[in-house]
C-alpha cells in the first residue's frame, strides 16, 4: 500500500513537471509594424532608413528578450510599443500627426489574448503613452474603452503624469498638416469638395507611422498592442480603428493576435482584426490565408487599404499590406529577426 502511494506521488509529480515544462517552453515570437502607406525606395535617403531600421530593431529586440526570458507576451507589446511612441520617426505618442484643429489626438488598445481582457483609450491629447493607459484601463478598471478627459481623469487617478501637448509636436507632422490644408483648398476652390480621404498614404513619410505589436509567449499565451495619433487632418472627434478591439486590434488563444495599420474607416467596417481571427476559428484557415483574404482582397474591395501583422498560437507570421509599403519586423524563436519596409 505504502508502495503504491509513492508511486502515485511521483508518477503526480513527474506529470506534473512534464506539464509545466511544457507550458513554459512553448515556441515564441514577436512581430511589430510601423505603419503602412506609399513607402518606397525612391522617397528614401540611407539616413533615414537606419534611423527607420535602427528603431524597429530596438523595439523588436527589446520584446523580444522579454519574451526570452519568460516575460508575458502583454508586457512585451507594452515595451515594444513604448520605444516606438516615443519615438518621433512614428505616428503614436510623440511624433504624432496633427487633427484639421491643428491639436494632437491618440488613440491605442491592447489586449490580452487568453482572458479576451482588453483595453484601450481613444482622443488623448496629455499622454505620453497611451497604450500603457490603454493597459491600466483592462487592468484597472471595469471598461474597455475611455476617451478623451475622461482617459485622462482616469490617468491621473492612478498616478500618470500628464505631459504639455506640446511634447508631441514635431516640424514634419505640423508641415504635413499645412500640405494637406493647402490641397484641400485647392480642391474646395475647383468645388470638388474634401479630400476623398483624409491622407495618410502620401509619398511623404510624415503621413504614416501608427506601431503596433503582437506577440506568442513560452506559455502559449497571445497578446496585441496598437497606438497611433491616427489620420492626418481628421476631423474633431475622430476615432480611428486602432483604439476599437476587433477592428485594428485582436488577440485570442485559440487563434491568433492582429495589430493593423491603414485606413482605419474600413478597418472599423470590416472588423479586419477579429475577422481573421473569425475566418481560422470557424473555417478552419490558415493564419496566412486568413490574413490574405481580409488585406489583399475584402478590404481593397471595400476601397480601403492598409496592411496588418499577425502571429498565431503555433508561432506563424503573416504580415500581408496592400499599400507599396509597411514598416515591420519579426524574430521567431529559432530564426534571425527579420526587419523590411518595401514589398520584397
Ligand atoms: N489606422 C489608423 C487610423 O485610421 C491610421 C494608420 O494606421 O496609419 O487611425
Amino acid at each position: 500500500m505504502k508502495i503504491s502511494v509513492k508511486y502515485f506521488l511521483l508518477v503526480f509529480i513527474w506529470f506534473f513537471l512534464v506539464v509545466s515544462y511544457a507550458q513554459s517552453n512553448h515556441k515564441f515570437g514577436i512581430a511589430l509594424h510601423g505603419g503602412a502607406g506609399t513607402i518606397l525606395k525612391k522617397y528614401m535617403t540611407p539616413e533615414k532608413e537606419k534611423a527607420y531600421h535602427d528603431k524597429l530593431q530596438e523595439a523588436l529586440e527589446k520584446g523580444y528578450s522579454i519574451l526570452e526570458n519568460g516575460g508575458s507576451s502583454l508586457d512585451a507589446v507594452e515595451a515594444a510599443i513604448n520605444i516606438m511612441e516615443d519615438s518621433p520617426l512614428f505616428n503614436a505618442g510623440k511624433g504624432a500627426v496633427f487633427t484639421a484643429n491643428g491639436i494632437n489626438e491618440l488613440d491605442a488598445s491592447i489586449m490580452d489574448g487568453k482572458t479576451l481582457k482588453a483595453g484601450a483609450v481613444a482622443r488623448v491629447s496629455h499622454i505620453k503613452n497611451p497604450i500603457s493607459l490603454a493597459r491600466m484601463v483592462m487592468e484597472k478598471s471595469p471598461h474597455v474603452l475611455l476617451v478623451g478627459d475622461g482617459a485622462e481623469q482616469f490617468a491621473k487617478e492612478h498616478g500618470v503624469k500628464l505631459v504639455d501637448s506640446k511634447y508631441f509636436f514635431t516640424k514634419e507632422r505640423w508641415d504635413a498638416l499645412q500640405k494637406i490644408k493647402e490641397q484641400e483648398k485647392k480642391q474646395r476652390q475647383n468645388k470638388t469638395g474634401f479630400l476623398p480621404k483624409p491622407i495618410y498614404s502620401e509619398p511623404l513619410d510624415e503621413m504614416f507611422g501608427t506601431v503596433g505589436v503582437v506577440a506568442l509567449d513560452k506559455n502559449g499565451n497571445l497578446a496585441a498592442g496598437t497606438s497611433t495619433g491616427g489620420m492626418t487632418n481628421k476631423l474633431y472627434g475622430r476615432v480611428g480603428d486602432s483604439p476599437i478591439i476587433g477592428a485594428g486590434t485582436y488577440a485570442n488563444n485559440r487563434t491568433c493576435a492582429v495589430s493593423g495599420t491603414g485606413w482605419g474607416e474600413f478597418f472599423i467596417r470590416l472588423n479586419v482584426a477579429k475577422d481573421i481571427s473569425d475566418l481560422m476559428e470557424y473555417k478552419g484557415m490558415s493564419l496566412k490565408d486568413a490574413a490574405d483574404e481580409v488585406i489583399m482582397k475584402k478590404l481593397p474591395a471595400l476601397g480601403g487599404d492598409g496592411g496588418v501583422i499577425a502571429i498565431d498560437k503555433d508561432g506563424n507570421i503573416a504580415m500581408p499590406f496592400n499599400t507599396e509599403g509597411m514598416y515591420r519586423a519579426y524574430h521567431i524563436e529559432g530564426s534571425e529577426p527579420v526587419i523590411k519596409f518595401y514589398k520584397q
